[in-house]
């Protein structure tokens, strides 16, 4: 079902579930309510780029989580402290 993408403002379908993998809470959630594919693949490019640059070990929980951040950063922009912590 198409949303309102609250990065880009198009109405679109949002990202397959299966590609939206995140571990902080209600983060996943939030991206498939409220971002579209397109944006999402956008993310997908930079944060493969991310991974290569500075070596990130997705296994690694630290590495997971500032990954996951920056994604939220970049989906949600960073003034969006909501979810500190
Ligand atoms: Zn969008």
């Amino acid at each position: 079902m198409p949303l309102a993408c609250s990065r880009c403002g198009h109405t679109a379908e949002p990202p397959p579930p299966k590609r939206v993998v995140f571990t902080t809470p209600g983060a996943r959630d939030r991206v498939l309510s409220s971002i579209c594919a397109e944006c999402f693949e956008q993310w997908e490019g930079i944060e493969i780029r991310a991974i290569n640059e500075y070596h990130l070990n997705l296994v690694d929980p630290e590495d997971r989580r500032q990954l996951e951040s920056a994604a939220l950063d970049y989906l949600f922009g960073a003034e969006d402290d909501q979810s500190a912590g």
